[in-house]
């Protein structure tokens, strides 16, 4: 990765380019960009998340399921995760990555190996004999890797995570990639001594799960809900965004901000949590994160114990949280997107703005030598920055700024070059502001 930056930037940019920390892929004159946009989507492809991020160059398909993550695609992705990674740090999580070729024999102590029992899985033969799976989850390897760090009272609590592209062999793969066959997850695991400590950890994940979905620009829409719980626990809780291309349906009571899934939606469960069925809408929703509470059946099982004070035995308090990163992408699309095409929030933007420089006759050059010091000055600022560079219309231009759809476009033209105004359109609005090249850093 280093070194493929390091020839990149040579060429280009000083070494020392003030956007390396804030963006992750640096090449931002479009005219040099190698996804291109385009008119149409793929025939077959149904969801308007990978409709509009096909022809918007973010992703390519590669088969129904599988999607390349182009360099525009990437740099949002890569957003999303520092986000997450930013909130996962910030409660004590210690950042890992696991192998994506899974053991027969240990998903066989959990009796989870079974295709009747997991109908997701990927498996294939060794060619020196014998099964592996590939991993759709990670709880049963980081478990029973955990058990060579775990010994005593004093190893916890330990919180681990990892992004990962987790690979499910899904029946249906139509909602472009907020359902994918391959697909980046964050997930962490948490082992705690006590329940009393698990749960204090386990509330501490859904505040930072919540800040998350703030910072991403979805907290308005998205709810701590209620779902059926598994092997331990009565529920578990999933987080789910509302909206139409969402395969989900939950009850939302808006007052005390949660919901409650489909699948647990009962006369008994609204009683406990104490909500009436009248205050309760049906809403459509997209499950973006679930967490679970194992509470010892899985160390016992898997065999990860610890020593006391006492020096007794005792199981470790599991736990299990995921974040669908790559989903959130696909949902944020959807959420945001108009008429005209995608509209990213700031925090996940590949870039801030979007600088479009417009043919100009006699004053092209001029305009050139102005859109490329506003470029300049931006990026030693240290503002990200794509700059549509290419010799078409001004209508061309655009359309295609609409549909990918930073959050700002400067416009640079005639009347620019006569006084040094720029006009910046806010993508979301359409509200234009008029600027001098100073007040935009
Ligand atoms: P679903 O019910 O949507 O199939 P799940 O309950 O099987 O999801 P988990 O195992 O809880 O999913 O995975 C954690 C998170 O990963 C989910 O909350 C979701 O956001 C995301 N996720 C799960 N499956 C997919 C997929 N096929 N493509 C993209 N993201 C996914
Ligand atoms: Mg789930």
């Amino acid at each position: 990765m280093w070194g493929f930056c390091l020839c990149m930037q040579v060429s280009r940019v000083s070494l020392f380019d003030p956007l390396a920390q804030h963006v992750y892929n640096g090449l931002m004159r479009q005219s040099t960009l190698f996804s291109k946009t385009r008119k149409e989507a793929p025939k077959d492809e149904v969801s308007r998340n990978a409709q509009l991020l096909i022809r918007a160059g973010y992703i390519h398909k590669e088969m129904a399921g599988a999607y390349v993550y182009l360099p525009l695609g990437l740099t949002v992705l890569e957003n999303i995760k520092r986000i997450v990674r930013e909130e996962m740090n910030a409660i004590g999580g210690q950042e890992l990555l696991m192998t994506t070729l899974q053991r027969k024999e240990l998903w066989e102590k959990t009796d989870r190996w079974d295709d009747e029992k997991v109908d997701v899985w990927f498996k294939s033969q060794l060619a020196a004999g014998g099964e592996v799976g590939f991993g759709w989850s990670h709880e049963e390897p980081i478990s029973d890797m955990m058990r060579s760090y775990i010994a005593s009272y004093r190893d916890l609590p330990i919180y681990g995570y990892q992004f990962q592209t987790k690979l499910r062999n899904e029946l249906r793969a139509k909602s472009g990639i907020m359902r994918g066959r391959e697909f980046v997850m964050k997930d962490m695991y948490s082992y705690a001594r006590t329940t009393e400590e698990h749960e204090t950890f386990y509330n501490s994940v859904i505040a930072a799960y919540l800040r998350a979905y703030d910072r991403l620009g979805v907290g308005d829409r998205t709810f701590l809900t209620f779902s059926s719980g598994g092997a331990f626990t009565e529920f578990s809780h999933e987080f789910q965004t509302i909206t139409d291309a969402g395969e989900d349906v939950v009850y939302l009571d808006r007052a005390k901000k949660l919901a409650i899934n489909k699948e647990v939606f009962t006369e008994a469960v609204l009683a406990k949590l104490g909500v009436n069925k009248s205050d309760v809408e049906e809403v459509k929703a997209a499950e973006v994160g679930n967490i679970f509470s194992f509470g010892d059946v899985k160390s016992k099982q898997l065999d990860v114990y610890y020593r006391d004070e006492k020096g007794e035995q005792q199981p470790v308090i599991l736990g299990s949280y995921g974040f669908g990163v790559s989903r959130m992408m696909g949902v944020i699309a959807e959420v945001f997107a108009d008429e005209k095409g995608l509209v990213w929030p700031e925090s996940i933007a590949p870039h801030k703005y979007h600088l479009v420089s417009l043919p100009g006759g006699d004053d092209a050059a001029k305009i050139t030598a102005l859109a490329d010091t506003v470029y300049e000055t931006l990026r030693a600022k240290g503002v990200t920055v794509l700059y549509d560079d290419r010799d078409l219309r001004a209508g061309e231009k655009f359309a295609d700024s609409d549909l990918m759809g930073m959050p700002y476009r400067i416009v640079v033209g005639k009347k620019s070059v006569a006084d040094g105004v720029l006009e910046v359109v806010n993508r979301k609005d359409g509200t234009v502001a008029l600027k001098k090249l100073e007040e935009l850093t």
